[in-house]
C-alpha cells in the first residue's frame, strides 16, 4: 500500500443496499485497522433465494494481522449478523462487545457448527481499552435494544464520537434513562469528528419513549378479547419485554413461537435483560388449557418474511395456530423499505381469516429505536464536532442529517456524506473523500453458500421467476450439420404449450433454421456460436410474439 504522505485517518463504511456503514466501519491509521461492527442485511424483494447480504470484505484480504480488533455497539443482527460468514476470514480478530451483545453473537455462533466457539471480551459503560493507536472508551447509550454502546475514540490527530444507534429517551424498558452529563463529559475532550445514527433523520420531532409505547400497546391489550398474536424482531428486546409485561398485567399466558425469539429470550433472561414471571411462557402444547382472552402469542414475522411465525400462521401452514375472528394480531416494527407489498399482502391476508391487525402505522407501537430532528440536533449541540459524518441510513436521510448539521452550524466543508465503500480521509484541518473506492458490491448468502451467488446468478433468478424458462433441445448430426427429427421444447413459468402449439412449430421451424445456417455442412463447427445464436435469435422471436423474455437454454446435443 501507498504511504500516506499527510497523517491522515481513513474511514470506510460497508454493508450492502446504501446503509451507510450500519453493517460494518474501517478506521485505518497508518496500515493498521479497527473494525466496527459486523453486521448483515435482509435482501429485497427482487433477490430471489437469497437470504442475506453481508459486507464485502476483499479489501481486509491478506491484511490479517493489521486488524487491531472489532468492536461492537449492539446485539442487532444488521450490527452482528456477518460474524459466522467473516470472522474466520479475518484471522479471529480480538472482539469487545457489551453482556447482551456478547450473548447474542455466541448463540448466534452455535447455529454453525463448523465455527470456532469465540473469546469474547465484555465491555460496559466506562470500558476503556487501548487498541494500538486508538483509545476506546465506551458509553451506555439508549436505543430499542439494552447493552448499546457508544464509542468514544481517541486518534492520534483527534477524539471520534461514534454513537451507535440511538435515541434519547427518559423512560427506557430496563434500562437507565440517556446520561446527558455524560454525554458532556465525553464532549469536552474536544470532539473531532462526530458520526452520528442518522435512522430517524427524516422524521420531524423527538423519538417516542418506550413508555409512550408502552402505553399504546396497552391500548391494544385493555380492547383485546381475543387472542393477541405480536409479531416483531426477536432482536427487539425491548419490545419483546413490554408485550411480557401487559401480558402479564392482563393474565395472560405467553407462548413463544419462532427458533431465534426463543434463544433470544433465552439469552436476555439469563442475563437478566428481560424480567419474566414464573409460570408466565407456557409452552404451545398448553395452549388449549386457556380461554383466547388468557393467550398471548409472541413470535417473528412483522416483516412478513416467509419462514418467519406469522407468515406461517397466515398462511395456515403453522402446526397448530389458526387465526380466528377475534384475534388481535399485532405487527410491532416498522417497515424495511423493500417489504412494503410483502406486509400488505400478510395485513390482507390476516383480516381476511377474520382477525384484527394493529400495526405502527395506525398506533405508535414501534416508533424504532431511533433519535429523530430533534434529539439528532441536540447530540450535535452537544458535541459540538469539529466534523460531521452521517452513518447508518439511506443517503436520503444522511442528506436529511447533513442539512440539520449546517442549520446549526456545521460548515458544509466540514460535512462529508459518504457511501459505503468510499473512503472518508480526516486529518485534525479537513474531512475529504477520497477518489478511490474499495471494492462494496454485494456479497449475498443463500444458504449456505457465500458470495457464490454473483449478478448473473441473481439475474437468472429474476428471469426466472419474472417470465419463466424455455429449454429447446435439439439433437444434430456432426458430420452433415443437420437436425435429426425435430428439436424438444420444455417450457416452465413461460406459456402454457398446449395453447402455443402455432407459437412452439414456429420456434421448432426458426430453430432447424439456426442451425443449419451456423453449421453449414458440418465438421468443425463452433457449438458455442450456434448456442448463443439460438439464444439470441429465439429469445428475439418469442419476445415479439410474446412481450416476455424467457431465460432460453439450448441444449444441442451432437451424434
Ligand atoms: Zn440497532
Amino acid at each position: 500500500m501507498a504511504k500516506q504522505k499527510q497523517q491522515s485517518l481513513r474511514i470506510i463504511p460497508l454493508g450492502g443496499l446504501g446503509e451507510v456503514g450500519r453493517n460494518m466501519t474501517l478506521f485505518e491509521w497508518k496500515e493498521k485497522i479497527l473494525i466496527v461492527d459486523m453486521g448483515l442485511r435482509m435482501p429485497e424483494e427482487n433477490m430471489p433465494g437469497i437470504d442475506y447480504i453481508i459486507p464485502n470484505i476483499n479489501y481486509l484480504r491478506g491484511r490479517e494481522k493489521d486488524i487491531l480488533g472489532i468492536l461492537f455497539t449492539h446485539g442487532h443482527y444488521d450490527h452482528i449478523g456477518a460474524v459466522p460468514y467473516l470472522i474466520e476470514k479475518l484471522g479471529n480478530p480480538e472482539i469487545f462487545a457489551s453482556p447482551l451483545t456478547r450473548g447474542i453473537i455466541l448463540k448466534r455462533q452455535d447455529d454453525f457448527p463448523n465455527q470456532p466457539r469465540l473469546e469474547i471480551n465484555e465491555v460496559k459503560d466506562g470500558s476503556k481499552i487501548r487498541l494500538g493507536p486508538f483509545r476506546i472508551e465506551f458509553f451506555k447509550i439508549n436505543h430499542n435494544i439494552p447493552d448499546n454502546l457508544g464509542l468514544f475514540i481517541e486518534t492520534p490527530i483527534g477524539n471520534i464520537l461514534h454513537t451507535s444507534d440511538f435515541k434519547f429517551d427518559p423512560a427506557p424498558v430496563n434500562d437507565l434513562p440517556t446520561n446527558f452529563q455524560k454525554l458532556r463529559r465525553l464532549a469536552k475532550g474536544k470532539i473531532l469528528l462526530l458520526m452520528s445514527d442518522s435512522t430517524g433523520a427524516e422524521e420531524d420531532g423527538h423519538s417516542l419513549s418506550e413508555k409512550d409505547i408502552l402505553k399504546n400497546l396497552e391500548e391494544i391489550f385493555r380492547e383485546a378479547g381475543g387472542r393477541i398474536i405480536a409479531a416483531t424482531f426477536a432482536s427487539l428486546i425491548n419490545r419483546i419485554q413490554q408485550i411480557i409485561t401487559l401480558s402479564e398485567k392482563f393474565g395472560r399466558k405467553v407462548i413463544l413461537e419462532g427458533y431465534s425469539m426463543k434463544t433470544n429470550v433465552e439469552i436476555a433472561r439469563i442475563l437478566g435483560y428481560l424480567k419474566i414471571k414464573k409460570g408466565t411462557l407456557i409452552n404451545s402444547k398448553e395452549i388449549e388449557n386457556y380461554p383466547d382472552s388468557r393467550i398471548t402469542i409472541l413470535g417473528t414475522g412483522a416483516q412478513g418474511e416467509g419462514s418467519a411465525v406469522l407468515m406461517r400462521i397466515a398462511n395456515k401452514e403453522h402446526p397448530f395456530i389458526r387465526l380466528r375472528k377475534g384475534d388481535s394480531v399485532i405487527l410491532s416494527s416498522s417497515v424495511i423499505p423493500g417489504n412494503e407489498r410483502t406486509v400488505q399482502v400478510l395485513k390482507d391476508e390476516i383480516l381476511r381469516q377474520g382477525a384484527m391487525v394493529f400495526h405502527y402505522q395506525m398506533m405508535d407501537i414501534h416508533a424504532g429505536g431511533h433519535a429523530q430532528k430533534e434529539e439528532l440536533k441536540e447530540m450535535i449541540k452537544i458535541m459540538r464536532p469539529r466534523f460531521f459524518l452521517p452513518i447508518h441510513g439511506q443517503y436520503s436521510m444522511l442528506v436529511s442529517h447533513a442539512n440539520l448539521a449546517q442549520k446549526i452550524g456545521i460548515p458544509e466543508k466540514n460535512i462529508a456524506v459518504a457511501e459505503n465503500g468510499q473512503i472518508i480521509n480526516l486529518t485534525r484541518q479537513r474531512i475529504l473523500i477520497e477518489k478511490t473506492e474499495i471494492p462494496s458490491n454485494y456479497v449475498m448468502v443463500d444458504g449456505l453458500g457465500i458470495g457464490d451467488v454473483g449478478e448473473v446468478v441473481l439475474r437468472d433468478r429474476q428471469m426466472l421467476a419474472k417470465d419463466g424458462m424455455f429449454v429447446i433441445v435439439a439433437v444434430v448430426d456432426r458430420q452433415t450439420g443437420k437436425v435429426r427429427g425435430s428439436p424438444d421444447i420444455i417450457s416452465r413459468g413461460f406459456v402454457y404449450l398446449r395453447e402455443s402449439k402455432e407459437l412452439l412449430k414456429e420456434t421448432r421451424r426458426r430453430v432447424i433454421g439456426i442451425i443449419h445456417k451456423t453449421t453449414g455442412s458440418g465438421g468443425a463447427v463452433n457449438w458455442v456460436y450456434v448456442k448463443d445464436e439460438i439464444r439470441n435469435k429465439i429469445g428475439q422471436f418469442l419476445f415479439s410474439r410474446t412481450q416476455r423474455r424467457p431465460m432460453i437454454l439450448p441444449v444441442v446435443i451432437e451424434v
